[in-house]
């Protein structure tokens, strides 16, 4: 860019509003999203020096390595450095981490990645997951008001696993049970409250009682829950002492009083299966890790590297 065309934005910068100068600050931080996790980790150790192995409070700059500033615990004598005991501690690879993060933030596939950021097919696959789990943990604490609920299904999957549970089909078998059989299929039940707060729980068998469970003290009393009328929400509604409003959409009843309906968890769903299509199906026993990647994403104010890397860093708070 030249000179000329440079002064001129900068003389423009005053004219923006005080959100958008806002958004052009995260997105100039954005450029390099590891420098600044990493300063702020480090900066974090130099508030408050804890020892990871011990947790003592006094530690002793031990040296360097690669650049990374090494601590010595007086306690314990052992020595680590600021991501030590983080999940980001053994992602050795630090400068790759931020294409790796860019690849997972726009779905590519495990293979795409690695050779995007020049790593193994071993170490994607170990990336992705340790960065899966994080979004997982952070479902909605709480739903209140009109509270969605449905239920959408993924087929059962025994991808990367060593050990079948049960007998590949072989060629030309029969599909089995058309439909939702319960052996091919695994429904995830989602509730989306009308402040986008969402939950979704992976339940090979969906009864009121496993529902209420999953759900005890995340459902604000006196909520209205919408649903499709499943048998199973009339008795957990009950038990929740939740209002129930049933849409009888077979019978073409979409709305009931104009607020209540459930398009906005269908939507939802049909969002998380469009961008679930690209990893051409997943295994089981990762679903909720996608479920909760995607609930992540799903948010515009989490998509940027910065918000996935804070996001990570509370995490190692906690
Ligand atoms: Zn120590």
């Amino acid at each position: 860019m030249n000179n000329s065309k440079f002064n001129s934005i900068i003389s423009e910068l005053g004219q923006l509003t005080d959100k958008q100068s806002r958004e052009l600050e995260i997105a100039l931080q954005a450029q390099d999203p590891i420098a600044t996790i990493l300063r702020q980790i480090e900066s974090r150790l130099i508030e408050h020096p804890e020892c990871p192995h011990c947790y003592s409070n006094t530690i002793n700059r031990h040296g360097k390595i690669n650049k990374t500033q090494r601590y010595r615990c007086k306690n314990c004598l052992k020595t680590f450095v600021a991501t030590t005991k983080t999940p980001l501690a053994r992602l050795r690879l630090k400068e790759r981490w931020g294409d790796y993060f860019n690849c997972m933030l726009q779905g590519k596939p495990l293979r795409g990645s690695a050779h995007e950021c020049g790593i193994n097919l071993k170490t994607s696959f170990r990336w992705r997951h340790r960065f899966l789990t994080l979004p997982f943990q952070q479902k909605a604490a709480k739903l209140e008001g009109i509270i969605e609920a449905d239920e959408t299904f993924f087929a059962y999957s025994e991808k990367g696993s060593r050990e079948l549970k049960r007998p590949p089909k072989k060629r030309g078998d029969k599909a089995g049970k058309r439909g939702r059989s319960s052996e091919d299929w695994v429904p995830v039940v989602t509730l989306r409250d009308r402040g986008k707060q969402t939950y979704e729980a992976v339940m090979p068998h969906v009864t009121a009682k496993k529902l209420s469970e999953e759900l005890k003290r995340k459902l604000e009393k006196d909520s209205v829950l919408c649903t499709d009328g499943f048998k199973v929400y009339i008795k957990f509604s009950e038990d929740n002492e939740l209002t129930h409003k049933r849409l009888n959409i077979l019978h073409g009843v979409r709305v009931i009083e104009k607020v209540f309906h459930i398009q906005n968890v269908n939507a939802y769903h049909s969002r998380l299966k469009m961008w679930m299509q690209r990893f051409h199906g997943v295994a089981t026993k990762y679903l909720e890790n996608y479920l909760g990647w995607f609930r992540f994403m799903d948010d515009p104010k989490n998509c940027n590297t910065i918000s996935l890397f804070k996001a990570q860093q509370q995490l190692n708070g906690t």
